[in-house]
């Protein structure tokens, strides 16, 4: 059976020369786990019994001489054979400081490093020898631990984790991305080891962080995070939504498994991680907003625009991407309540073209955002809320498909103005370039450039400027 797992050439080749070479090699980890997955995977790990770089070059020779990337102080190298990424290393041991996540490398066996894995069923080899092709080699149990849907760490849970506490936040990314369980002997030591979640860079828990975030069903993992106490080291921000308080009898909804709530109905629509993001981070202020009133109830004003003063911030912390990425965050937490004062029955085109012009290209996924927010349990509450936005939609459309609103771009430009009026830089320029744009968007004239030099020159000549030059 795990012969056929091995039909790719690439197997048979390694196996070759490293028969030539007179060294033992197998087929490990996260590429043989997906075989028996059935999860298609492209990165393929090779542990070798003594030199890895060396079987890597001779192995790459026979397949055509691809380059060989060789990092010698890690004992590693790599190369790229159809499609596959094929990495070769040395078989190691390891053993670990209490300040670093970074071990203390020797030269090992096949079996000391299998026991350095992080889960039984990462720990899986196949071998490359000639002797045994294809076998199975499981010295913890890993194949009945897949099939029990378990994740379960070779050694003493306590020691694995506290040794590289990354593997804490891998341990639920797996659980996330699989649909496994974290064994509870594992999820107490994750409980107890938390804390030495801080002597891990922020790049590698974000990683993580986003394989559960690009999961089908993101909350299993953010729910981790949060019973762990792990989010805790990283998210206050998300750890402070949770809670619910009373009020004269009044309580408000749980904003923390409201927004994991959100966060899961809009992956059912979208593989956009950053549109995810905005759904994890729409209601992020909500706790700093949170106010109680007598008449109103439980209010949030402002935490929109709040929300998005924060997401700089936060990004920054966590060391995500500053561009257009963190812009969109930015945008959608702070427009995510427009759409539903769109949603009466009376609106004004102008409001419409008001958010096409606010959420430029990005209006369908703020939509798409609306309709993930919408996490009443009266069903017939979300069907009319969902007709509602479907309404929405299509008024935006229309109104786009007349006015064009969506990648406004002034119909008369700054130099035009100072060539009508013969002006020099000056306020003024700017004060009939935003008039223009406000007839525009208030509908007292069409999104055309004839009608807005008409508009130029009458604003001009309001505020007292002498037009001296056409503009055609
Ligand atoms: P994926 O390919 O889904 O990102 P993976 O675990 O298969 O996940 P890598 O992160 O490249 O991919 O790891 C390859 C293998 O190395 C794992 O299967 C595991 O055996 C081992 N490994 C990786 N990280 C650790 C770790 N922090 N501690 C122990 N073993 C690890």
């Amino acid at each position: 059976m795990s012969k056929d797992l091995l039909k790719h050439k690439i197997f048979e080749i390694i196996s070759e020369t490293a028969a030539e070479l007179n060294v033992r090699a197998f087929v490990i980890g996260g590429y043989v786990r997906d075989l028996y997955l059935k999860r298609p995977s492209k990165d393929i790990d090779i542990v070798v019994e003594g030199k890895g770089i060396e079987l890597a070059l001779a192995a790459a020779k026979k397949v055509g001489n691809p380059k060989v990337a060789v990092f010698k102080s890690f004992g590693t190298a790599a190369f790229n054979y159809k499609g596959l990424e094929i990495e070769f290393v040395g078989a190691r041991k390891e053993s670990y400081t209490r300040d670093s996540r970074k071990p203390i490398v020797e030269d090992g066996s096949l079996e000391e490093d299998q026991e350095r894995r992080d889960f039984t069923i990462n720990a899986l080899a196949l071998s490359l020898e000639k002797a045994n092709y294809g076998k199975l080699i499981d010295p913890f149990g890993g194949l009945k631990d897949m099939k029990d849907k378990r994740l379960i760490t070779p050694l003493d849970p306590s020691i694995t984790y506290s040794d590289d506490p990354l593997r804490m936040m891998r341990a639920i990314r797996f659980a996330t991305q699989l649909g496994f369980t974290i064994e509870e002997k594992s999820f107490e030591a994750i409980q107890q080891n938390a804390e030495r979640l801080k002597i891990v860079s922020v790049e590698r828990i974000m990683d993580e962080f986003n394989k559960i975030m690009l999961a089908p069903v993101p909350s299993v993992g953010l729910k981790l995070l949060f019973n762990t106490k792990l989010l805790h080291q990283f998210f206050p921000e998300m750890v402070k939504l949770q809670g619910v308080k009373e009020m004269n009898g009044q309580k408000h909804k749980d904003n923390f498994y409201h927004t994991l709530q959100v966060v899961d109905n809009i992956s059912v629509n979208t593989n956009n991680l950053w549109l995810r993001w905005a759904a994890l981070l729409h209601d992020i202020a909500k706790p700093a907003t949170q106010r109680f009133d007598k008449k109103a109830g439980w209010t949030f004003h402002g935490h929109e625009p709040l929300g998005a003063k924060w997401v700089p911030k936060i990004f920054k912390r966590l060391k995500l991407p500053l561009d257009q990425k963190m812009k969109f965050v930015q945008k959608l937490v702070n427009l995510h309540l427009r759409p539903i004062v769109l949603a009466q029955e009376v609106v004004t085109d102008s409001a419409v073209r008001r958010l096409l012009f606010d959420a430029g290209n990005d209006v369908d996924d703020l939509m798409t955002l609306c309709e993930a927010d919408i996490t009443s349990k009266n069903k017939q509450k979300v069907a009319k809320y969902l007709n509602n936005f479907q309404l929405v939609r299509q008024k935006l459309k229309d109104v786009e498909e007349r006015d064009q609103i969506r990648n406004f771009q002034p119909p008369v430009d700054g130099k035009e103005i100072i060539e009508a009026f013969d002006l020099n830089p000056s306020p003024k320029i700017g004060e009939i370039k935003e008039a223009i744009k406000e007839a525009i968007l208030e509908g007292h004239i069409p999104n055309e450039r004839k009608a807005a030099i008409a508009f130029m020159e009458k604003k001009g000549q309001e505020i007292g400027l002498t037009l001296v030059k056409k503009i055609n």
